[in-house]
């Protein structure tokens, strides 16, 4: 008989037929009661055993993290907050999990603990809750660009430009690290290398991504980027996935526009198909504030933290702006937000960001405006000559989840900027060549994937959002 998942079964009603369900034991009570889960949703079915039918030998089998496929019969549930319930009429265990051995038991693991088992963590509520959520998410992104007429780009991940990511990038190699062949000046010769010249792994497909908007108009690479950043906050990965659209004659405000319609639009999705997963992230959430301060407690809970982002807008602020914002506010009694801004063209700190968020406007901000000298090369310039259009989309307890720009599309400005930069004007040959010919206004942004799960599921460290999280010192597999 074709089985049913977790999920088919408790929209069904109870009609009595013959169900068959794969899936691992929860837990098991008193003998009798199997909680089952196959991934499907948090819910678990419940599968009622009368032991007097099953062998001593099956019933020990049934373990928290056993498989099982349970046949049986769909009845109504007695017990509150289901509809139905399993009347077990066979059971083959596929596989036990020895309770002695299986680290996943049913308590309230540490999410500390639960990293060094990050292969098994996933069998966990909290975990498949998150990682639904995460795969919603991926699907909502596709479905929104695509309704949206854009492309779907992919970047490559092997990449010769480095212009971007100087210092941050980790290099591929087929050279023999301990013994590599030298140039005549003593420095490692890439030139024998499989690709010929030195290569690293991709920190944005942002470059590539312009050279494609200029054909096919409205353009997003959606794929994994790698920095290697020896930093250890709850916000960075070495390994993260980013969301890089592109535009073709959008300008710095459409390209505001379009970051902030398309996070309200796939924020709405998750809160429409990810109802169960969210509800459990809430009530764990709340669970966990218990145990702090008063001062310290979210004011909002997740879903309707979701839905004021969903509702309002975000707040548009120049750089310029924020630094008066900054400069005219008393630094706050609490250690939390203590910092001074004293010049114009100063870069902002997580804690500006923050307190510009939380505390003065209390909701997303877009800053735009930013001075050239703090933002990459291929920022557009504006008539002040000072300041590019960039801008940042920062979050409530995130900061930042959104870089952008409008990018220069005049080649004299570019070349200048390069050249000042001390940038090789022949490594960026090819795009350069896209301001040479039939050169136009056009625009984009990266989105770091993770940090919208973060915001999503209100978790709170960035590891525990992505399946492996690749971190210093953090790649046994
Ligand atoms: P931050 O200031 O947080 O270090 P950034 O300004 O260096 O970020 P960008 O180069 O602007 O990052 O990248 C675009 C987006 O990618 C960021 O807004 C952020 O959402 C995400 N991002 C950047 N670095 C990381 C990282 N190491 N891990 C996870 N996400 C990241
Ligand atoms: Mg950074
Ligand atoms: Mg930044
Ligand atoms: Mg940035």
């Amino acid at each position: 008989m074709k089985s049913s998942s977790v999920k088919e079964l408790l929209s069904m009603a109870p009609k009595l037929q013959e169900v068959t369900v794969n899936g691992w034991v929860r837990t098991f009570r008193s003998n009798r009661f199997i909680a089952l889960n196959d991934g499907s949703t948090i819910n678990n079915i419940q599968c009622v055993v009368d032991f007097e039918n099953f062998s001593e030998d099956v019933l020990k089998q049934i373990n928290t993290g056993s498989a099982l496929k349970i046949t049986g019969t769909l009845v109504e549930s007695q017990g509150k907050g289901q509809n139905v319930e399993i009347q077990v009429t066979d059971i083959f265990v596929h596989g036990n999990a020895d309770p002695e051995l299986y680290p996943i038991q049913p308590k309230k693991h540490s999410l500390e603990f639960l990293r060094e088992k990050a292969h098994l963590r996933i069998r966990t509520n909290t975990f498949s809750a998150v990682m639904r959520v995460r795969s919603a998410l991926a699907f909502a992104i596709h479905q929104y660009f695509r309704q949206n007429d854009f492309h779907y780009f992919h970047a490559p991940i092997i990449t010769g430009s480095d212009a971007e990511g100087a210092g941050e990038m980790f290099k591929v190699s087929t050279l023999d690290s301990k013994n590599p062949p030298l140039t005549d000046d003593g420095e490692v010769n890439y030139k024998e290398d499989f690709f010929g010249k030195e290569t690293n792994l991709t920190v944005s497909g942002q470059l590539e991504a312009e050279t494609y908007a200029m054909a096919l108009g409205k353009v997003y690479t959606f794929g994994p980027t790698f920095r290697a950043e020896n930093s250890n906050t709850s916000r960075h990965l070495a390994e993260f996935w980013m969301i890089e659209p592109e535009m073709a004659f959008y300008d710095l405000d459409a390209n505001m526009d379009l970051a902030e319609d398309f996070i309200k639009n796939v924020i709405n999705y998750v809160l429409e198909h990810c109802q169960d997963d969210l509800q459990f992230l809430e009530k764990r959430l709340l669970d966990e504030e218990k145990s702090k301060p008063q001062a310290e407690r979210s004011d909002m809970a997740l879903i309707e933290k979701l839905k004021f982002i969903c509702e309002n807008n975000f707040r548009r602020v120049s750089y310029t702006e924020a630094i008066e914002i900054l400069r005219n506010s008393k630094p706050n009694k609490k250690k939390k937000f203590q910092f001074t801004i004293d010049e114009w063209g100063a870069d902002l700190q997580s804690e500006h960001e923050r307190y510009l968020v939380e505390k003065h406007f209390k909701c997303p901000v877009i800053l735009f405006d930013y001075p050239a000298n703090i933002k990459a090369f291929y920022m557009r310039l504006n008539e002040d000559g000072k300041t590019v259009r960039a801008m940042d989309i920062l979050f409530p307890g995130i900061g930042e989840i959104v870089g952008g720009s409008q990018r220069e599309e005049r080649l004299d400005v570019l070349l200048d900027k390069i050249k000042a930069l001390g940038i090789d004007e022949k490594e960026l040959w090819w795009y350069l060549d896209l301001r040479k010919f039939g050169s136009a206004v056009h625009s984009g942004f990266g989105l770091g994937f993770e940090r919208l799960v973060l915001f999503a599921t209100g978790m709170g460290n960035i590891r525990d959002v992505i399946p492996f999280p690749r971190t210093p010192q953090n790649a046994e597999f």
